[in-house]
């Protein structure tokens, strides 16, 4: 069987990969003309953790990545600790795999080698889809035609093989705006410097704040709810005095976090997500990862849940013909992927209420208490 996947995110790359383990011919058409990722931070909890072990790739991941330990929820305001939550070599005993932070790259990069190692020359880069048949006939923006046996749209939120083939509305502009910023260690004063990782919250706004690269840079994102700017893209350049005007009253810490960012290491971008599909299926094409269930991160699962997608549909593929395989896939991810989407929507409006002292009080659902951590896609039932 031929699979084309369409996208080199870490969705794509990731069911390629488990893909070309299983021993099955798989092509990837990616149009960017480099591979790379953006300079941000990611976390890997033991969901997707479970997968990366399974394709070889632990082990690397727990050096490249950083156990947080304890993370804290703090009042924006205040700075004072509402909560805390144990991510540490507990958890991974707990669950059996990784949660690590990450830098996108580092992960990214491990995930193409990995595919370079076992399907050498099966990524096409400079490649755009801009349209695809049910039967799995693929044209590019360089006039070029492909054809496989089976098609991927991994190509994220604003995924062309969605529009093409799958009833669906534009991506829905989230009412939130994101900043992310990467500072080197060594420019942050004690005690910014040392404090540990987690969010702070409080009405309309929300940092998260943990290390990468060892601890060697500080990443942090802040999500602003706001109206006005939708621009796409995840590259459009901002200023220090832009974030810190959406920082009024926001505590020292993080205030000097903003303000020791190197200016081309700021980024913001508008969040956009899709309501949740009634298909993932047309004909020998469907979807992965965002492309099929963009949502919100404040659960930090949209890369998690495609890696998760990625290996329970190279696991449909290798068993099944086809049709079937598809099918099965869709029933196996599309009930738990439209949880996790609302599920984040919810958790966001509690971290951006209006009285985030409260908190801490009534149940709160996080990506934990859910049981997200315990899925297995190695092994679920198909
Ligand atoms: C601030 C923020 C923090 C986040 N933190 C986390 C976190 O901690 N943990 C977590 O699990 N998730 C997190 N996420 C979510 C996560 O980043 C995304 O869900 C994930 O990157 C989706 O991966 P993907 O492979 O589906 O899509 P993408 O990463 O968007 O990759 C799509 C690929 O397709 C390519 N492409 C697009 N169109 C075409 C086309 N027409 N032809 C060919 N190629 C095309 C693109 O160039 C790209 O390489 C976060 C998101 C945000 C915004």
């Amino acid at each position: 069987m031929q699979v084309a996947i369409v996208g080199a995110g870490l969705g794509g790359l990731t069911a390629a990969l488990a893909l070309a383990q299983l021993g099955l011919s798989v092509t990837v058409y990616e149009q960017a003309p480099a591979l790379g990722e953006v300079g941000a931070g990611i976390t890997i909890s033991p969901n997707a953790g479970r997968v990366l072990d399974h394709l070889g790739l632990g082990e690397q991941v727990r050096a490249l990545g950083v156990l947080p330990g304890t993370q804290h929820v703090r009042d924006l305001a205040s700075g004072r600790t509402i909560r805390t939550m144990a991510r540490d070599p507990g958890l991974e005993a707990r669950h059996g795999a990784p949660y690590r932070h990450l830098h996108r790259a580092d992960l990214h990069g491990l995930l193409a080698r990995a595919l370079e190692a076992c399907a050498a020359g099966s990524i096409r880069l400079g490649h755009r889809l801009v349209s695809v048949t049910r039967g799995g006939r693929m044209r590019f923006a360089d006039g070029t035609e492909a054809a496989a046996d089976v098609v991927v749209g991994a190509d994220g939120v604003r995924s062309a093989v969605r529009d093409a083939l799958f009833d669906t509305g534009p991506p829905l502009f989230t009412g939130q705006v994101a900043w992310r910023g990467l500072v080197p260690a060594e420019a942050l004063a004690e005690p910014v410097r040392s404090e540990p990782p987690g969010i702070h919250i409080g009405p309309g706004r929300l940092v998260l704040r943990y290390p990468v690269r060892g601890g060697r840079l500080a990443n942090y994102a802040v999500f602003v709810e706001t109206s006005g700017w939708e621009e796409e893209g995840w590259t459009c350049p901002s200023t220090r005095a832009e974030l810190i005007g959406h920082l009024e009253g926001a505590c020292r810490s993080v205030r000097a976090l903003v303000e020791a960012t190197p200016e081309q290491w700021l980024f913001k971008w508008a969040l956009f997500a899709r309501e949740p599909l009634q298909t993932w299926v047309a004909g020998r094409v469907t979807l992965l990862g965002d492309a099929a269930h963009a949502m919100l991160p404040f659960m930090g699962q949209g890369a998690a849940t495609a890696i998760e997608d990625a290996m329970v549909l190279a696991r449909a593929l290798a068993a099944f013909p086809p049709g079937e395989a598809l099918r099965r896939y869709e029933a196996a991810r599309r009930a738990r992927t439209t949880m996790v989407q609302l599920q984040s929507r919810l958790l966001g409006l509690r971290f951006q209420g209006r009285h985030p002292e409260t908190l801490g009080r009534g149940p709160l659902r996080n990506e934990e208490d859910l049981g997200l951590f315990d899925y297995d896609p190695v092994t679920v039932p198909l």
